[in-house]
């Protein structure tokens, strides 16, 4: 069985499309990965953006940001966040096998615009709910860019539209499911007792096996690394024929030998990579109200000087006025006196 259902959505008319990346095993791993690589500044960074009944556990909200796309997850807000569901993916010219991000990635609405998005707006943002939303958006979309059908063909939806039956299943499930959690789920039951925990920590042994990569601080580089994962492996079946929309596939033993490996190299890759963007997160902190408080103090202070200023220029003035005005009174008087005299 697949970790949940994925439905497609009719709001306003429009046919939403699914776009869980990994499924939430994929998705804790490599927030939990990521977290297993914070230097202690970046843990201090990070610790108090979680929520405080997760204790200390980030990669409970590692699928945040899918969860409150939908109805059964979030009954009464979905709607209010639909306009983040572009945000979880790109979609490329089919078999076009290039990223063009001019092209792709319009105004940065797309996966790897978010993670540069939200990035920023840790950096710059000190309100604490924009500081946990951009925290959350950033951990998940950063899984979601290592899983390759997330830059997958435009005219399938990611693989969604292409259909059949895996490991001889007498259901249909489709090739995009598949990579977000069915070989995962597969991989678990066999080899780990359905353990996540040992799983992750299969994982984690690969990924402190990984080298440094120049790419690692490059989002249109691992974007470029899913085309190439998307043209040359996913959409070919066992027999190395293209899978589409109209054909219903049947995929097995040999595709998910060729797959689950690629899929482990991607999670590792994504906890590193997720880990690396948060520590860097320690250095460069937003102002907080009390800086910023100090810069706004001086400007008012700035403004009390001139505004005393002028009063004080106000009342010399109306000094002056009154004892003009005093004179010209008593002068009138004596004038008075003397004229009856
Ligand atoms: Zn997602």
């Amino acid at each position: 069985m697949f970790e949940r259902s994925c439905w497609i959505l009719f709001f306003f008319g429009k046919i939403l499309v699914c776009v869980h990346g990994w499924g939430p095993v994929g998705h804790a791993t490599v927030v939990r990965l990521a977290q297993s690589q914070l230097t202690p500044e970046g843990l201090e960074r990070i610790a108090p953006l979680i929520p405080w009944h997760w204790n200390g556990n980030l990669s409970a909200m590692a699928s945040w940001a899918d969860d409150i796309l939908y109805s059964d997850a979030n009954p009464t807000g979905y709607g209010n966040w639909q306009w983040s569901r572009p945000l979880h993916y790109i979609n490329v010219p089919d078999w076009n096998c290039e990223y063009r991000p001019e092209r792709d990635c319009i105004n940065d609405i797309c996966v790897a615009g978010a993670i540069r998005n939200y990035t920023k707006r840790l950096e710059t943002e000190w309100d604490d709910i924009q500081q946990r939303e951009a925290l959350y958006f950033l951990i998940h979309f950063t899984g979601d860019i290592h899983q390759p059908l997330h830059t997958g063909f435009v005219s399938d939806r990611g693989g969604n539209s292409i259909k059949g039956h895996y490991m001889n299943g007498s259901y249909l499930t489709n090739l995009h499911s598949l990579w977000d959690s069915g070989m995962i789920t597969t991989r678990l039951r066999r080899d780990f007792g359905s353990n996540s925990t040992l799983y992750y920590e299969y994982i984690h042994k690969l990924m402190l096996e990984q080298s440094p990569q120049e790419d690692d601080n490059t989002i249109d580089a691992w974007v470029k690394d899913n085309v190439n994962i998307v043209c040359t492996q996913i959409y070919l079946d066992e027999n190395n024929h293209t899978m589409n929309a109209s054909t219903n596939f049947t995929l097995g033993e040999a595709y998910y030998n060729r797959s689950i490996s690629i899929i482990e190299r991607r999670l590792a890759q994504g906890g590193r990579r997720l880990g690396i963007i948060l520590n860097r997160l320690a250095n460069k902190r937003p102002i907080k109200p009390d800086d910023k408080d100090k810069t706004l103090c001086t400007s008012t202070i700035v403004l009390i000087a001139v505004l005393a200023a002028v009063c004080i220029v106000g009342v010399v003035a109306g000094v002056i006025l009154w004892i003009r005005y005093k004179k010209r009174a008593t002068q009138s008087i004596s004038f008075n006196l003397a004229r009856k005299t």
